[in-house]
């Protein structure tokens, strides 16, 4: 337990459980192997030129008990780009396994993450620190262990951004340039080219994924298995006791509910992950790996941002729940020899449609502002209004922001109607008759249902406005910081970081980065679509 605030990184106190309870790799060294009946294998992070701080999150150095002294100091970048090892630090690399695309992948693990550790927090839990981009590790496979700034600021804003926003996600505690260069070929279609590299510290309780106990299970090693679950229930859901059969079951419904709730927040906010691969599926329900991520714009259930999925989609907005389900399902094959039996895992997995469809109309019936959803009331209008923000170009946040403006004022005309959503807009102009006789209907009906809510206008907008955010890193606003970043400017990195802690309060300075997507954006490179060539 640790109160005052720390003077110097020296005094964090590790307890470095996943290492000394789980079985570790006999061999050392970053040679690219199979790694066998371990959960990981120690590794050294590569030392780089010149280790520059670009940002650090408040919020996580103060759950960390560091000081921005602390935080400002060389010694902090030296530390998170992975130069130097403080005392009680053991890195390592994790093997784990997974599913990309749908398609078991064999060993994976972590390939550019290196653990340095588990810091003892003063709440008295840990927080795992990782840095991604520190090097080479046995599981690099073909690759070269490092990040490119590009995805790391993505990585470190977005992280951030989205624990503001109430999303369960690992945090970033610092991003860091090392002064080095690598060569990517960014969209894989010949042109390569040098890009600064940096390394983003990344902290959660835990970054077990569910890759973790599917390579154990793959390649029938029962004992490992045991222990990684055993050591993931005792370490991290503690409050379902001792593991037995029973407590397996009850944890992979915990692990099934967590999952549903990340992806149902994601829907409410508008996050695509773009890589829902069983190896980025965390198993305490935190959104992981932030890769070729994006931020629905205009309302488009289809859209994916990840140009490696513009052909199948599978990852696209509207399929997260499935998918989410679909991995949990890989998941419950891997653990199935501990179970002995497939019937009650069968049974929890049936169930997860339903209780992710509960929360769901729970949470579109609130982001409309409603406090409950309600079958008898809400079904209809909530089905035509999903049917409509993809009609035309609608932009989501937007969207869902200015309906908060709606009063239940019967006085309005059509024109006033529309006005009060008319920014949502991309092209006002091709609208149709039709559409236009669609969503005043709508906006009608919505209007006759609020008057029947006990809240008043105001408070009815107040709460909308809490679930709805006005601020999301949008893609093409998360480019300018890049872009900036590239000619040595990180003033927007820092300002994003700081408007995305207040994402549901009106900031009247920024609203720049409210602004729905400019025309320039819609094709440009990083604002519609990423690879994942990071
Ligand atoms: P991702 O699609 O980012 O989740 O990565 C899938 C796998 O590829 C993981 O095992 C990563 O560690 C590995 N990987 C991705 N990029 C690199 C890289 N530059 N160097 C080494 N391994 C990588
Ligand atoms: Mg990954």
């Amino acid at each position: 337990m640790q109160s005052a605030m720390l003077t110097s990184l020296d005094q964090l106190k590790f307890d470095n459980r996943f290492v000394a309870q789980l079985p570790a790799d006999p061999l050392t060294g970053g040679q690219p192997r199979q790694v066998y009946k371990s959960c990981y294998s120690h590794v050294c992070t590569t030392p780089v030129k010149q280790a520059t701080l670009i940002a650090y999150s408040p919020e996580v150095a103060s759950d960390l008990n560091l000081s921005p002294e602390v935080c400002r100091s060389q010694v902090f970048a030296e530390t998170f780009v992975g130069n130097q090892t403080l005392v009680g630090m053991q890195p390592y690399a994790m093997c784990y396994g997974g599913h990309q695309f749908g398609n078991w992948a064999g060993q994976l693990g972590d390939g550019r993450a290196i653990n340095l550790g588990e810091v003892i927090v003063k709440e008295g839990g840990h927080l795992a620190l990782q840095l991604k981009g520190a090097g080479l590790t046995p599981y690099s496979r073909t690759a070269d262990g490092l990040a490119v700034l590009r995805s790391s600021i993505r990585e470190f804003l977005c992280s951030e951004a989205m624990y503001h926003l109430g999303v369960p996600t690992t945090r970033a505690l610092s991003l860091v340039l090392t002064g080095e260069e690598v060569v990517r070929d960014m969209f894989y279609d010949g042109n390569p080219r040098y890009e600064p590299t940096a390394v983003v510290c990344r902290t959660a309780p835990s970054f077990i994924r569910f890759g973790n106990f599917q390579i154990l299970s793959s390649r029938g090693e029962i004992d490992e298995l045991k222990q990684l679950v055993d050591f993931t229930i005792t370490n991290e859901f503690p409050h379902l006791g001792e593991p037995c059969k029973a407590v397996y079951l009850q944890w992979f419904q915990e692990v099934s509910e967590r999952t549903a709730d990340m992806v149902a927040h994601w829907m409410r906010v508008g996050f695509v992950h773009g890589v829902m691969n069983t190896d980025n599926l965390s198993i305490l329900g935190l959104t992981i790996d932030y890769g070729p991520y994006g931020w629905l714009e205009d309302y488009d259930p289809g859209w994916t941002p990840n140009t490696t999925d513009a052909q199948g989609k599978r990852y696209c907005y509207a399929n997260q729940p499935k998918i989410a389900q679909w991995n949990l399902y890989q998941l419950a094959n891997a653990i199935v020899p501990l179970i002995g039996e497939t019937e009650g895992l069968e049974a929890l997995l049936q169930d997860f449609a339903q209780y992710y469809q509960h929360n769901w109309l729970n949470i579109l019936a609130s982001k409309v502002g409603f406090e409950h959803y309600n079958d008898e009331t809400d079904n209809a209008l909530l089905e035509e209004l999903l049917e409509l923000l993809p009609l035309v170009e609608t932009d989501m946040t937007i969207f869902y922001r200015n309906l908060a403006n709606l009063k239940r004022d019967k006085t309005y005309n059509d024109e006033n109607l529309l006005a009060v959503i008319f920014d949502a807009y991309y092209q006002p102009d091709s609208h149709g008759e039709e559409y236009k006789t669609r969503i005043t209907k709508w906006l009608r009906l919505y209007q006759a249902r609020i008057a029947a809510l006990d809240v008043n206008d105001a408070q009815r907008k107040a709460r909308m406005n809490k679930v709805n955010p006005k601020y999301v890193l949008r893609n093409y606003i998360a480019q300018q910081a890049i872009d900036k970043a590239h000619e040595g400017d990180y003033s927007v990195v820092n300002e994003l970081l700081d408007v995305m802690r207040k994402p549901y309060d009106d900031q009247p300075q920024f609203e720049h980065y409210a602004a729905k997507r400019p025309e320039w954006a819609r094709v440009k490179a990083g604002c519609s679509m990423l690879s994942c060539s990071s």
